[in-house]
């Protein structure tokens, strides 16, 4: 019997490791025969460790097992998919898992992360069997067709990218792959890494032979050293299989790929930032133009995208940008790997077509706040997206109509407050972390940041809150329009999105300090 426990580093801070150990044990103690497999995670965090077993009629899920559960489950018949006070039934048909439309996420979870066969038998590898064919323009033209937009934040199109970097001649050119991940409430690339990092390589790979690339380079951040060290061992598997390295399965092409670990700036998820500290620099950002397609990593051209933009590749070339752009509303085409998280019965991953709201995400997947108390606020798009009020849940996820409520999608993170948060107190954090995390290139986040942090102190302790709150009105509009990157151009927006949408908070008697 096969059994899997996943190695995804949210099932392993939840004992994973201890209960695949304590399976094997019980296994052996009743001299059963079962294989245990390690795979990545299905994204139902809330159920982790969620251990499925292989039937007939289907893998059958158990969550979450802590290692005194396991001699019970043996007793109960698990082996044979048979019932259990943790048991869900057939994993795929829990609604949770069910209801989502998965794309990326494909074979997250179902595959062993470490099995080029198991890959290949689940559709991996198609998309680059056909890119080889194919002429590197053709390739760029199915991704612009398919409508894909940079998955980081910036929703930049794809193909637009890549056509720069097709077009220009150069010695060398580069793949770059954003796997920094710093937003607060992400955790899709990391999942991803971890669970099918072979995606991951494919779709890098396509890029590197639509754009005539020869190397390339995954900025992970240091926080994820399970995504490193699962990548560099897929890495090492696809180059013995000649799925890396010269001449790729007698193509003639040839790409390799290495993993370089960040240090821990949040700065460093800007792409320019990321190209310094790839070079070994600090992560200062750079001016723009010339933009990294141009002159990027090592003054030489350079694709860049976030890990969520590459691992779409592989199954837009493998069923068509056409297949890909059905999915969606508006500009916003494809899915898009919504991560639950916070104050959330049921947090996770939940990989979606453009076009759910925020409403369905949390009610719906979510299940509501984990304390049972009303939602108040959710945070979408890391530290510098907006709170969005509950008059706003109903917004389609799209990237323009976020745009137009003064919003962003970003990375698909959704942080959820119940009634408790005090949101004078988080427009303070948005400030605190922009000081915080600046790089110090230009003045208005720099300084501003800092002075914003006083302006917020001021205003909760109810100094002259009036003239306070304009200042910071003030200060807001400096930083909007005069920083040199998002971090200081975007830092308004938790703090205007909690000024407008929770009024009430900022005008409360000040805090006693007795
Ligand atoms: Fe650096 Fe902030 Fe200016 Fe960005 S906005 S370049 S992080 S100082």
């Amino acid at each position: 019997t096969t059994v899997f426990v996943p190695l995804d580093a949210a099932a392993l801070s939840m004992g994973a490791d201890e209960v695949a150990d304590a399976i094997i044990n019980e296994a052996s103690k009743r001299k059963l025969d079962v294989r245990v497999v390690r795979n990545g995670s299905r994204g139902m965090l809330y159920l982790e460790p969620l251990v499925e077993v292989e039937t007939s009629k289907g893998r059958v899920a158990y969550g979450p097992v802590s290692v005194k559960d396991v001699p019970s489950l043996f007793d109960s018949g698990f082996l044979d998919g048979k019932d259990h006070k943790l048991g869900h039934g057939l994993t795929e048909e829990i609604p949770y898992f069910k209801n989502q439309e998965r794309l990326t996420f494909a074979r997250c979870g179902i595959t062993d992360p470490f099995s080029i066969e198991d890959y290949r038998k689940h559709g991996g590898y198609d998309g680059l069997t056909k890119a080889l064919a194919m002429k590197p323009i053709d390739i760029v033209t199915e991704v612009t067709t398919s409508g894909l937009r940079g998955r980081g934040g910036a929703g930049f199109p794809t193909g637009i990218k890549w056509k720069t970097v097709h077009d220009i001649a150069a010695d060398q050119k580069y793949v770059a792959c954003n796997a920094d991940e710093g937003d607060s409430g992400t955790f899709a690339d990391r999942m991803l890494m971890e669970g099918d990092p072979f995606c991951l390589i494919e779709g890098m790979t396509i890029a590197a032979v639509a754009g005539g690339a020869t190397k390339g380079y995954i900025y992970v951040r240091s926080e994820y050293p399970h995504s490193v060290h699962n990548l560099r061992q897929a890495i090492e598997i696809a180059r013995a299989a000649n799925w890396l390295g010269d001449n790729i399965q007698g193509s003639g092409y040839s790409f390799d790929l290495f993993v370089r670990m960040g240090a821990g700036a949040y700065v460093c998820g800007e792409e320019t930032s990321m190209l310094e500290s790839l070079e070994g620099k600090r992560g200062l950002v750079r001016y723009k133009p010339p933009i990294p397609a141009i002159e990027g990593l090592f003054g030489k051209p350079t694709i860049i995208n976030n890990v969520m933009s590459f691992a779409a590749v592989p199954i837009i070339l493998a069923k068509g940008g056409e297949f890909y752009k059905n999915y969606g509303i508006g500009r916003s085409r494809g899915t898009l790997a919504f991560q639950i998280t916070g104050n959330i019965k049921q947090g996770g991953l939940v990989e979606k077509a453009f076009g759910v709201t925020t409403r369905q995400l949390i009610e719906d997947w979510g299940g509501g706040t984990y304390s049972g108390r009303p939602v108040r606020a959710v945070q979408i798009g890391g530290p510098l997206g907006a709170y969005l009020p509950e008059s706003k849940f109903d917004v389609p996820m799209d990237y323009e109509e976020f745009a137009k409520v003064d919003a962003m999608v970003g990375h698909g993170g959704l942080v959820v407050f119940d009634d408790t948060v005090d949101m004078a107190k988080m427009a303070r954090f948005a400030m605190e972390f922009c000081a915080i995390e600046s790089c110090g290139k230009c003045t208005p986040c720099r300084i501003g940041s800092t002075r914003g942090v006083e302006v917020m102190d001021r205003i909760i302790a109810d100094v002259d809150r009036e003239r306070n709150i304009e200042l910071l009105e003030d200060l807001c509009e400096t930083m909007t329009d005069g920083s040199l990157c998002a971090l200081g151009g975007l830092t308004p927006y938790p703090v205007r999105s909690a000024l407008r949408g929770f009024p009430e908070d900022f005008h409360k008697p000040a805090p006693n300090k007795f």
